[in-house]
């Protein structure tokens, strides 16, 4: 087995449920997955069910939290209801935060901003270098793009979905905006039969397109209209999934290496995509510090069965369980310390 080293990737986007959810995943857990997944960094974001990160004191929890229980390192997004503008401030300033993530269309939590005026002052008062995250797609997705250009802010917009979206996002670059993307491997990857056969289990917000919507999501994943790859990282419980109307969201944290591994064996991306994708432009976009003496080892071209070892992530499944993947992390180091070898935390 010959392996290869790899800087320890990045998601920007994941939802590790503490507080409010340790039902389905905490900081221990979801870090474990992230490790076993090949990440050392990742950015949590702020629905939180019934303690939103939108006070400075959720944020010091969360940060405290953390520090306490996850084994990799973790940075988080603000959020906003569109009322706590004036805490902004103060929360811009702290180094464990790395953007503010606004939700404007419907989706799991309590931060739904559906006003535009609103939206306008959460725009107007985001005076920061650090990008405001839009859940938004259509003509929402154009207020933003237009609000950010209005007051020269820096927007990343999530999980795009869409043709015309992709659209959207591609104008927006060749106009110079401060515009940056992502996408998620479930939008990729899950045909409408995938869709179909998970039912509930493949239920996301944005919902995942058809076929037509994915090869135009592949052909700006591969000529850069999209930026990097997220996982949205959304574990529920199969319980809650299993109800007549279950929430959104599916895990991913440990199959977004895989599935990108994937993508190169069927010719769809090259290796240099992936470091482009999972750790450039993540760190670029949000000026993620150094991790000295970290890495990942993997053997690009060994093939793994998803869910055959198990999972970290609480949650217990995924909607590629059973699926030929390839390159799982054999090796993970972070700041000198091994964390996984031979593909096993320890
Ligand atoms: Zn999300």
């Amino acid at each position: 087995m010959s392996l290869t080293r790899f800087p320890g990737f990045i998601d920007v986007h994941v939802h590790l449920r503490e507080p409010g959810a340790t039902n389905k995943e905490d900081f221990t857990s979801g870090s474990r997955a992230a490790v076993k997944g090949g990440f050392t960094y990742v950015l949590d974001m702020p629905n939180n069910p019934g303690a939103p990160t939108i006070t400075p004191e959720r944020l010091e929890e969360k940060i405290r939290l953390a520090g306490q229980k996850a084994i990799c390192d973790v940075g988080f997004h603000y959020g906003t209801d569109g009322h706590n503008v004036n805490t902004f401030p103060t929360v811009w300033q702290n180094p464990y935060v790395y953007g503010l993530k606004a939700y404007c269309d419907h989706t799991t939590g309590e931060l739904l901003i559906e006003d535009e005026m609103q939206l306008e002052h959460v725009f107007k008062a985001w005076n920061s270098e650090k990008p405001i995250l839009v859940h938004g797609q259509g003509e929402t997705l154009s207020t933003c793009i237009e609000l950010a250009q209005t007051f020269a802010r820096r927007l990343h917009v999530c999980h795009v979905a869409t043709k015309e979206d992709v659209e959207v996002i591609r104008e927006a670059k060749k106009k110079k905006q401060l515009v940056t993307a992502g996408i998620t491997l479930h939008h990729l990857f899950l045909s409408p039969a995938d869709v179909k056969r998970l039912g509930n289990f493949a239920l996301v917000k944005p919902e995942i397109g058809g076929k037509e919507d994915q090869n135009i999501l592949w052909e700006a994943l591969q000529d850069g209209t999209i930026d990097l790859v997220e996982s949205d990282h959304a574990p529920h419980t199969k319980k809650e999934k299993k109800r007549t109307s279950p929430p959104f969201g599916v895990p991913g944290l440990e199959t977004t290496l895989g599935l990108l591994w994937k993508a190169v064996h069927e010719g769809k991306l090259e290796q240099a995509d992936i470091i482009r994708l999972l750790y450039d432009n993540p760190k670029k976009i949000f000026n993620i510090p150094d991790q000295p003496a970290t890495y990942i080892a993997l053997d690009p071209k060994k093939p793994y069965v998803v869910g055959h070892d198990g999972y970290e992530t609480k949650c217990g499944w995924s909607p590629f369980d059973g699926w030929e993947l390839y390159g799982k992390a054999e090796t993970v180091v972070l700041r000198g310390k091994t964390l996984v070898q031979a593909g096993r935390l320890v």
